[in-house]
């Protein structure tokens, strides 16, 4: 058998989507699906669908002619890596499933479980826009923030699998209130459902993120203000995490990072100010888009077969 033949399959499992993949162990990507999670039906018909799923893609691999070597899941909310449990979700509804256990004996094959960041994470650091650098933090803005650290090519998962939250630092104390029942965390003011929320609460009409950016950019002021308290509350955070992380490269991903130099310009600026003694990071917009997750899913499968092979 050629190693050639040997793929990873690869699961990234979000609250209304599945992202899935065979890949090579050298991150090329040879085969993709996408499905539907249907979160609304509860953790155990998602369960199901996803080892589902993951059988199709070994078989799949196999009616081409290729070796399925190992199997990587990333889910979003608190996962507890080291024993593969989906510990809890609030958009799939997971309650400490062992789903690296289940994977396993499903599949006949080495099992990873992930956290959907992390492992995004861990891609943007290995393959992606972090690739020439050791120390990487990833942010993720989208409806909510969340971030990896990633070091040597590994994403730290913290003692309770739940670090990299910075979406729940403290920004604006007695701001806006946080979906975790807090007030003037990070993503309530810099998320882009926050900003979005924030500038039609002042308009009174419905708006996205994207179009308070666009609208940003033209120079309108109602526009200029949301964008301008969002970006500075970013800031504020990602001060926070140099000051805790000292990375060389900081990677933007989700919706917010396709605004570019719209939001990556006047961020540079006020990330700088906020700096004293802490060295600049490198900020980038991330590499690989929305595969991130699948790919860092396929990266834990691999890292977990190296292991097994040791
Ligand atoms: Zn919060």
């Amino acid at each position: 058998m050629s190693s050639r033949d040997e793929v990873v399959v690869a699961l990234d499992v979000g609250g209304t989507g599945m992202k899935c993949a065979l890949v090579r162990p050298d991150g090329t990507t040879v085969h993709t699906e996408r499905h539907a999670t249907d979160a609304q039906r509860g953790p155990e018909a998602v369960t199901g669908t996803i080892l589902d799923v993951a059988e199709g893609l070994a078989g799949k691999a196999r009616a081409d002619g290729r070796t399925p070597v190992a199997c990587g899941i990333a889910v979003p909310g608190v996962v507890d890596e080291a024993r593969g449990v989906a510990v809890w979700s609030a958009n799939v509804g997971f309650r400490d499933v062992p789903l690296r256990e289940l994977a396993r004996t499903r599949l006949g094959l080495p099992a990873a479980l992930g956290h959907d960041v992390r492992a995004g994470g861990l891609a943007e650091a290995r393959l992606g826009a972090g690739r020439d650098a050791g120390h990487v933090l990833f942010v993720a803005i989208g409806t909510g923030i969340a971030a990896a650290h990633v070091v040597g090519g590994s994403a730290a998962t913290g003692a309770h699998g739940a670090a990299g939250e910075i979406g729940h630092i403290l920004v604006r104390p007695g701001g806006p209130r946080c979906g975790c029942g807090r007030t003037g965390c990070l993503e309530a003011v810099s998320s882009a459902s926050a900003i979005g929320r924030r500038y039609a609460e002042l308009s009174g009409a419905p708006t996205t993120a994207a179009q308070v950016a666009d609208r940003a950019a033209a120079g309108e002021p109602l526009a200029v203000e949301v964008w301008q308290e969002a970006v500075e509350a970013l800031a504020d955070g990602l001060a926070t995490g140099q000051a805790l992380y000292d990375v060389s490269t900081v990677v933007l991903g989700g919706g917010l990072a396709q605004a570019g130099p719209g939001l990556f310009d006047p961020l540079r600026r006020a990330l700088r100010e906020r700096l004293t003694f802490h060295r600049e990071p490198r900020l980038v917009g991330a590499g690989l888009g929305d595969e991130a997750g699948c790919l860092g899913a396929a990266l834990l499968a691999l890292d977990t077969l190296a292991k097994e092979s040791r």
